[in-house]
């Protein structure tokens, strides 16, 4: 439930309205906590954020708390800048639409704020985030749903927003035509993926949540940490190294945060049968689907 009956993606389409009214076209990167302590102290003046402040939080990235004389976000300090300014726009949401619901507060762990993967009003609150921080027209204009970007060009769009690389192509993956999927892993192991609606409608995804530790692909760039720089420019891998069929692998050796970073993008997909296709809506996809769009809200 929303607070007003307000749905995510409006709050965050009229607060980008207002900020282009009052900073010009020009106004990203969101001047975030600027906005957030000014829109609810006009908005809501009884009960308006009053601060904004990052900490050492142990297991939560984040938490929104009530004060004296209003309620507080609170971030954890010790992540990088993009990944800080993604978990304040998600308190942001909870204040708007959730406050009510939870007057005690919220905290919120780093599973559902960076890997999105929270139920309910936690991915509202992702929702709210991601489309203040990165407005829908806005990405298309930089990077068309038919285009095959490069890492480069999503660490642009990264930088346009400030946020995380991570969090730029999961915005991308959300309108992309394109069969294209991020797989996140760590010590050879994936610890999620994320796949384009595309690439997730014919079959292209990698189950991680209640399901045994899956290896990285021995013949991934993934597994090369030697191969960093040619990584980044992405090869084309043949059938049966991810999937089988082709892809080409990009990936980022990310050391700042322990993470390898891998964007597959294959092509269009292989010629079926109808009799193929029956058979797959009528099992793993439809059942793989339902458990997705729990997850991510597609
Ligand atoms: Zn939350």
């Amino acid at each position: 439930m929303t607070d007003h009956g307000r749905k995510p993606h409006r709050w965050a389409n009229d607060l980008n309205k207002i900020m282009a009214t009052v900073f010009g076209e020009n106004h990203l990167p969101v001047q975030l906590e600027l906005v957030a302590k000014d829109y609810s102290r006009q908005r809501f003046c009884k009960d308006p954020i009053i601060d904004i402040k990052g900490g050492s939080l142990g297991k939560f990235e984040g938490a929104l708390y009530p004060v004296d004389g209003g309620w507080a976000i609170i971030y954890n300090s010790d992540v990088p800048i993009g990944r800080r300014r993604f978990t304040i726009a998600h308190e942001f949401g909870h204040y708007l639409m959730h406050r009510q619901l939870f007057p005690k507060g919220i905290e919120c762990g780093e599973d559902v704020v960076t890997y999105r993967s929270g139920e309910d009003y936690e991915k509202e609150a992702d929702t709210f985030a991601a489309n203040l921080l990165m407005p829908m027209l806005d990405c298309r204009k930089q990077l068309a749903a038919n285009a095959m970007p490069t890492f480069p060009e999503l660490a642009a769009q990264a930088d346009r927003y400030k946020v995380s690389l991570i969090s730029s192509i999961l915005r991308w993956l959300e309108y992309t035509e394109r069969r294209a999927m991020i797989v996140i892993s760590r010590d050879d192991y994936v610890l999620w993926s994320r796949s384009s609606d595309r690439a997730l409608k014919t079959g292209l995804y990698m189950r991680t949540k209640n399901a045994p530790p899956r290896e990285v692909p021995i013949h991934s760039l993934a597994r090369r940490k030697d191969l960093a720089d040619i990584a980044k420019e992405g090869i084309k891998h043949p059938p049966g190294v991810w999937f089988e069929e082709e892809c080409t692998e990009c990936t980022v050796h990310a050391d700042r945060i322990d993470q390898v970073i891998s964007i597959l993008l294959f092509g269009s997909p292989p010629e079926r049968s109808f009799f193929d296709f029956k058979r797959d809506t009528d099992d793993s996809y439809n059942k793989f689907n339902g458990l997705a769009r729990r997850r991510f809200g597609d």
